[in-house]
C-alpha cells in the first residue's frame, strides 16, 4: 500500500543529474558515505541509551556490508537509531533541509562540487552516483513505529510505503547501474571498506572469512585444526588515537605504526596530539628515520574525521615542514568537502597548524631536556625536520633555537648559543664578526680543516640537503656572524685578524714566483696570489670565495637571476705560500723549465688533496711523479 507519494523538494527539476556530475569524481565513496551513516546511526541509539532516552536492548551495535553479486546489489545494514516514515521524508526527500536556496545559491558559486556535498548533508545522495535505484528499509527505535520502506530511482520520484525490517535500524540497499559494475567484486568492496572504514569506531562486518581453529589431537597426539567461518570484521574500532596517552605503552604506538607503514623502520618518536578547545583534534604523529635524504613519500599522514578515513592529503592543515611526519589526524572540525583556497582561510585550519607547530617544537624540547645524549643520537634524522621548520616557520624557530643542533667534525654537538660561545675567543674577525666556519665534506676537505684546526679554529659539518639555505637563514637571524666554507680561502684570511702578515720575498721574487705559476698552470681562471701564510702551512692552496661559491651553488639549483654567475666558468684562487721552504727552493733552482715543472707539481698536489685533479692532469702528475722519484 503506498502511503505517500511526491517529489523530492528542490527548486529545480532535477538535481541528480548535478548531483551525478558535480559529486566526487571518486564514486567509491558512496560507500564511505553510507557507511559513515549507519555508524553515525549506531553511535546515536548509544548516545540515546546513555542518556536514557532510549531503554531498549541495545544489543551488539555494528554495521553490515553485503554483497548480492546475482541481484547486483549491495546493501548497507545497521542496527542503529532507524527513522520513521516522518524522518525519511526531513532527512532524505528535503535534500539539504538547511534550504533547498540556500543550496542552489551556493551551487552556482561553488568551483568544486565536493564544497557542496558535506556542507548540505548530501552524503546519502552518492549511492546514486553508482545505482540506478535505491531502497532504504528502517525501523526506529521509537516504540511504536512502523517500518518504512523508500524508493527512488534516480529521478526526484521517490515511494514511501510500509517497510518489511522487524528490529531497529536501517538498509540501504543499492541497486548498482552497469557502470559501476566493478563495486560488484567483493576484493573491491574489501578494499574500499579498508581503506576508509580500518579504524571505524563500530565493528563493520563484510562477510566471512576462514579461521584455523584448534581441534583436539589425532591419534598421535598432534595438535588438530578444524577450519571455521568467522565475520569478517574490517576495522579496529579504538585505535590508538582515541584512547588516552596514559593508557599506553611504547609498545602500542609502535605497533600501530607498523599497522599503519607495515614497511617502514621503527619511528624515533611520536606526538600523541590531543586537544578539545578551540577545536577537536587527537591524533599521533611520528617522526620517522628518513636521514639525509627527501623521502620522495610525502602524504604520509592520513586525515580522519571521527574514525572516517578522508584523506592523505593534508597540506595546509599540517605545516608543510612537517609534512615528512608520519601518523594521524582526526578532527570534526577540519572542513572536509571544501577547497583548498577555502580551507587555508579557515581559522580552524589555521590554529591547527599552529597547535601542531607548538606540540612538535615542544615534545623536541622535551626530549632535549630530558636526555640530551639520546636526542643527539637522533639529531642526524630529526634535524632535517628542525632545520626546515627553523627556515619556514617565525615561531618554530623561536622555539627551536634552543634545541637546534650543531655539529662539528669531531663530532660534538652544540646549540646555536653554545657554540657562539665555543668559537667567539678564536673565530671573531677584525670587525668583531664572528666567522663560523664548515665543510660539506669532512674527508675531501680534510687539508682545509686540518689548516683550521691548527689554528684551532673549529669546524662544523654542513652536508645536508638543506643546509645552505639553513646557513643563510642563520646569517639573517644571528647578527654579526657568517660563515664561511673551509676552502674559501687560505686559513690565515678565513677569519681576517688584525696581525700583520708579511713574507720574506721581495718584490722581485715575488713577481717571478707568479710568473713561474702562471706558466705552470696556465689557465686564466686560476688566480695567481702570493700570500703571506705560515711556514708549516700548505706551499699551494686552491680556494674558491665563499660568495662566487654560493651564487654558483644558487645559479645551479635554479636560484632566479643567478644565470649570470652559472655561465661564468669556476674561478679559484691560487694561493702560493711566500714563507714555505718549497716555494723558496723553486726559487733557487735553475733553469726555468725545472722552476715551472717543480711549481705545476707543488699545484697539482694542491688540487690533488682537494679531490680536483682528475682525468689526463692526474695522468700527468701521476707520470711526472715516479721521473721525480
Ligand atoms: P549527513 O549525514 O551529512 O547529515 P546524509 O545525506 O548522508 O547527510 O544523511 C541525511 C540524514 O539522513 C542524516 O543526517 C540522518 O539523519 C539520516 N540518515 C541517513 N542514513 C541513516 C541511517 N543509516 N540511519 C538513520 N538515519 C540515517
Amino acid at each position: 500500500m503506498v502511503q505517500e507519494k511526491g517529489t523530492i523538494s528542490i527548486h529545480t527539476e532535477n538535481i541528480f543529474p548535478i548531483i551525478k556530475k558535480f559529486l566526487y569524481s571518486d564514486h567509491e565513496i558512496f560507500l564511505r558515505e553510507l557507511v559513515s551513516n549507519a555508524v553515525d546511526a549506531t553511535q546515536k541509539i548509544k548516545r540515546l541509551a546513555a542518556l536514557s532516552h532510549y531503554t531498549g536492548d541495545l544489543g551488539d551495535l555494528k554495521v553490515e556490508v553485503s554483497l548480492n553479486e546475482e541481484a547486483k546489489t549491495i546493501t548497507i545494514s545497521d542496527n542503529g537509531i532507524g527513522m520513521t516514515a516522518e524522518e525519511i521524508k526531513k532527512y532524505i526527500n528535503q535534500i539539504a533541509f538547511s534550504g533547498a536556496t540556500e543550496f542552489m545559491e551556493k551551487f552556482k558559486e561553488a568551483k568544486d562540487a565536493n564544497e557542496i556535498i558535506g556542507k548540505f548533508g548530501l552524503g546519502f545522495y552518492s549511492a546514486f552516483m553508482v545505482s540506478d535505484k535505491v531502497e532504504i528499509q528502517t525501523l526506529s527505535f521509537q516504540e511504536g513505529s512502523e517500518p518504512a520502506k523508500w524508493v527512488c530511482d534516480g529521478s526526484t520520484e521517490f515511494e514511501i510505503t510500509e517497510g518489511s525490517r522487524t528490529h531497529r535500524g536501517t538498509d540501504v540497499i543499492l541497486y548498482i547501474n552497469q557502470e559501476n559494475e566493478e563495486f560488484l567484486q567483493k576484493y573491491k568492496l574489501q578494499e574500499i571498506l579498508e581503506k576508509y572504514g580500518r579504524f571505524l569506531p563500530v565493528p563493520i562486518k563484510f562477510g566471512t572469512k576462514t579461521e584455523q581453529e584448534p581441534d583436539g589431537e589425532d591419534a598421535d597426539g598432534k595438535p588438530k585444526y578444524k577450519s571455521v567461518e568467522v565475520d569478517n570484521i574490517i576495522n579496529n574500532t579504538t585505535p590508538i588515537w582515541t584512547k588516552s596517552p596514559s593508557e599506553l605503552k611504547d609498545e602500542d604506538y609502535l605497533e600501530f605504526y607498523k599497522q599503519l607503514y607495515p614497511f617502514s623502520e621503527d619511528p624515533l618518536f611520536w606526538i600523541h596530539l590531543n586537544v578539545d578547545y578551540p577545536f577537536n583534534l587527537t591524533g599521533v604523529l611520528y617522526f620517522p628515520k628518513v636521514k639525509n635524504d627527501f623521502d620522495p613519500q610525502r602524504n604520509k599522514i592520513k586525515l580522519f574525521s571521527r574514525q572516517v578515513f578522508i584523506t592523505d592529503e593534508v597540506k595546509d592543515i599540517v605545516p608543510e615542514f612537517l609534512m615528512l611526519l608520519h601518523g594521524v589526524i582526526d578532527s570534526p572540525d577540519i572542513p572536509l568537502n571544501v577547497s583548498r583556497s577555502f580551507l587555508q582561510a579557515d581559522s580552524n585550519v589555521k590554529k591547527i597548524n599552529s597547535y601542531i607547530t607548538r606540540k612538535v617544537a615542544d615534545k623536541l624540547s622535551e626530549h632535549f631536556k630530558k636526555d640530551r645524549k639520546a636526542y643527539e643520537e637522533k639529531w642526524n634524522d630529526i634535524g632535517l625536520f628542525v632545520k626546515y621548520g627553523m627556515i619556514s616557520d617565525e615561531k618554530f624557530y623561536d622555539k627551536a633555537k634552543e634545541f637546534a643542533l650543531l655539529t662539528n667534525t669531531k663530532g660534538e654537538h652544540f646549540t646555536l648559543e653554545e657554540y657562539k660561545e665555543k668559537v667567539a675567543p678564536l673565530q671573531t674577525n677584525k670587525e668583531g664578526n664572528l666567522v663560523y666556519l664548515y665543510t660539506i665534506d669532512a674527508a675531501k676537505q680534510d687539508s682545509y680543516i686540518q689548516a683550521a684546526h691548527k689554528k684551532e679554529y673549529d669546524v662544523l659539518v654542513m652536508n645536508s640537503p638543506i643546509d645552505n639555505h639553513f646557513i643563510h637563514h642563520l646569517e639573517m637571524k644571528q647578527e654579526k656572524t657568517s660563515w664561511k666554507r673551509v676552502d674559501a680561502d687560505v686559513v690565515e684570511k678565513l677569519i681576517e685578524k688584525d696581525e700583520n702578515l708579511s713574507h720574506v720575498l721581495t718584490e722581485e721574487e715575488t713577481g717571478k714566483l707568479k710568473t713561474i705559476f702562471e706558466m705552470a698552470i696556465n689557465k686564466p681562471e686560476m688566480k695567481v696570489e702570493i700570500e703571506a701564510l705560515n711556514p708549516d702551512a700548505m706551499p699551494v692552496t686552491v680556494t674558491m670565495e665563499e660568495w662566487m661559491r654560493r651564487m654558483k651553488d644558487m645559479a645551479r639549483l635554479g636560484g632566479g637571476g643567478m644565470g649570470f654567475y652559472g655561465s661564468l666558468p669556476d674561478s679559484y684562487k691560487v694561493a702560493i705560500n711566500g714563507n714555505h721552504k718549497l716555494i723558496d727552493r723553486i726559487l733557487k733552482t735553475e733553469g726555468e723549465e725545472q722552476q715551472v715543472q717543480l711549481a705545476r707539481q707543488a699545484y697539482d698536489l694542491a688540487l690533488l688533496s682537494q679531490g680536483m685533479l682528475t682525468g689526463a692532469d692526474l695522468t700527468n702528475f701521476v707520470n711526472r711523479s715516479v721521473q721525480m722519484i
